[in-house]
């Protein structure tokens, strides 16, 4: 008999049917001589529970606990119960691996984040974890439908890299060089004699080189992980994480807005539809009001806003801040949330940022002191997403880059796009396990991470 997935009996298997499900036991309980067996196999949140009405045989009876591995071959019946609407009656069982109840690490319920952190391994056994990793799969697909349906092209950009788009964070160094007799000339590091023949490091976005096959292909995205030696801990920040860089050629900063805001509500909606059992086990244990934000972004056309106007409504409502708040201050994460949540309830697009704050690249508006910067702001989080228009002019981007002291030599590929046949182009990027903590509700970055790579934890 084909294995049947436990989603798929409890949305559509009919009373009547044999079938064999294979997973893991969450709990047994035993009343009268019949054993009551929850059991998962990940494939939902939800367990199919498993009645077994003849005293269990001898050799199972010790085993058959939470933790262990079973197939079991039945057929399912109406569940009396409330909750659900069948349950299996079993036939036969068969104990694939036993799960020592003395060593076994979760064995009761209601473990914290903290601890499942120490075995990130054992995690997603939890319904919480569970959950927060069915979530990130399905965002992850949502986000290559949403670009592949627009005709935008997956560019691979590369991990391994030379370059440092403009100091977006720490970098951490890739090299092969001997650590404990490291080459020098001249008292330096002598790079030539390493692998790439120069220093070479992880890369902190991929933005470069979307622009250069946005320049190309039109419209691009990236979708893979990136790497910055954070130095600080925060429930914030990872050392590997996962961005997602679109770069349009000939679209302006409305277009970008545009698009980054039917791309949240994409993403949000296809959660919404394809994962409500794991958002309201997490709307009702991990953040209550993680169903009405997901709601409002989904639902609600996103209020936009210069960053002028935000600084007016921010220096006349009254609150007291722990960050300044003026014209040429940036946003913190205290501004965003009082902007969105409280002020226009909705989620929110500013734009229009002081060129001091800004990154070289972002177009310069005409009165020369905004660019074409915008950032996107949701309830619970803040800043989600980050955008701009890239400087397409050669002779502003060059000047913007001497003006900080960069090295004009390592940004002549970068030159090339606007010596040869520039374009208007635009783009914006968002952390992956960002988004995944908004669509969750989870408070900290580490657990909505396979492995969290963070400072002194690997
Ligand atoms: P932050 O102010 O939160 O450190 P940033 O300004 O350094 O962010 P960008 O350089 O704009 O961020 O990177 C783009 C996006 O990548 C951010 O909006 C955020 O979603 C995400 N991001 C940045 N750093 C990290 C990190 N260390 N871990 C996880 N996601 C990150
Ligand atoms: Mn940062």
């Amino acid at each position: 008999m084909n294995r049947s997935k436990i989603a798929a009996l409890l949305r559509s298997g009919e009373v009547g049917e044999r079938v064999l499900v294979k997973g893991w036991v969450r709990t047994r309980r035993d009343s009268k001589g019949i054993s009551f067996l929850e059991v998962n196999d990940g494939s939902s949140l939800k367990n199919l529970q498993v009645v077994l009405r003849n005293d269990l045989p001898a050799e199972l009876h010790g085993e058959l606990g939470t933790g262990c591995s079973v197939g079991i071959t039945g057929e399912l019946v109406a569940s009396p119960g409330s909750g659900q609407r069948i349950e299996l009656a079993a036939h036969a069982v068969e104990l694939f691996g036993a799960a020592d109840p003395s060593s076994y690490p979760l064995q009761k319920k209601g473990h914290s984040f903290e601890f499942l952190r120490t075995i990130p391994h054992l995690r997603m056994r939890t319904n919480s974890l569970g959950a927060v990793f069915r979530i990130r799969s399905v965002a992850a697909a949502a986000i290559h439908r949403f670009f592949q349906e627009r005709g935008f092209h997956y560019i691979h950009t590369p991990i391994i890299t030379a370059s440092d788009c403009e100091g977006a964070g720490a970098m951490f160094q890739v090299t092969t060089l001997d650590l404990a007799r490291v080459p020098t000339i001249e008292g330096k590091v002598d790079f030539a004699r390493d692998f790439f023949g120069k220093s070479a490091n992880l890369t902190v976005s991929g933005q470069l080189e979307a622009e250069a096959f946005a320049c190309a292909l039109s419209d691009v995205y990236t979708f893979g992980p990136t790497f910055r030696a954070e130095n600080s801990n925060t429930p914030r920040h990872l050392a590997e994480f996962w961005m997602i860089e679109p770069e349009m050629a000939f679209y302006d900063l409305t277009d970008t807005m545009d698009l980054a805001e039917s791309f949240l509500k994409s993403v949000v909606a296809e959660v919404l539809e394809t994962c409500p059992d794991d958002v309201d086990f997490l709307d009702k244990w991990i953040d209550k009001a993680l169903r009405q934000s997901l709601e409002l972004v989904r639902g609600e056309t996103f209020v936009r806003m210069s960053y002028e106007e935000a600084v007016k409504i921010l220096l006349a409502s009254g609150r007291t801040f722990e960050y300044p708040v003026g014209w040429g201050h940036d946003l913190q994460a205290e501004h965003e949330r009082f902007l969105t949540e409280e002020h226009c309830k909705k989620p929110l697009i500013l734009s229009g940022y002081p060129q001091e704050l800004t990154a070289f690249y972002m177009r310069l508006n005409d009165d020369g002191r905004t660019v074409r910067a915008m950032d996107v702001l949701v309830p619970r989080i803040g800043e989600i997403i980050g955008g701009s228009q890239r400087e397409e002019r050669l002779d502003v981007l060059r000047e913007r880059i001497i003006a900080r002291g960069m090295p004009l030599e390592a940004y002549e590929s970068y030159l090339d796009l606007r010596r040869f046949g520039t374009v208007p182009h635009s783009g914006f990027g968002l952390g992956f396990e960002r988004l995944i903590m908004f669509l969750t509700g989870m408070l900290n970055i580490r657990d909505v991470v396979p492995y969290p790579r963070t400072p002194k934890s690997l």
